[in-house]
């Protein structure tokens, strides 16, 4: 999904071929972080998501969701 530059690495991305504006995600949203505008989900809040993946979870495009990042431990870290 590609990214918004100005938008935080870790709120959830919208992926505006998929949307369809159902509005599930803004409707189950807890803050009114994500919203409906001009027919497809945006953040509307950005400063208001605690990142609890409701809107991820219920979309029924996979349109939405939090991006995530793996990182390895150093090897000290593991104990080598
Ligand atoms: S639930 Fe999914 S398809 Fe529906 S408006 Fe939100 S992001 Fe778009
Ligand atoms: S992760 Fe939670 S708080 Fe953030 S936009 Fe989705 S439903 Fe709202």
């Amino acid at each position: 999904m590609p990214a918004t530059p100005e938008q935080p690495w870790s709120l959830p991305r919208i992926d505006r071929e998929r949307c369809t504006g159902c509005a599930n995600c803004a409707e189950l949203c807890p803050v009114q972080a994500v919203a409906i505008v001009n027919g497809i989900a945006e953040i509307v809040r950005p400063e208001a998501c605690t990142f609890c993946d409701r809107c991820e979870r219920f979309c029924p495009e996979e349109a939405i969701g939090r991006p995530f990042v793996i990182r390895f431990a150093s090897p000290a870290a593991r104990g080598q």
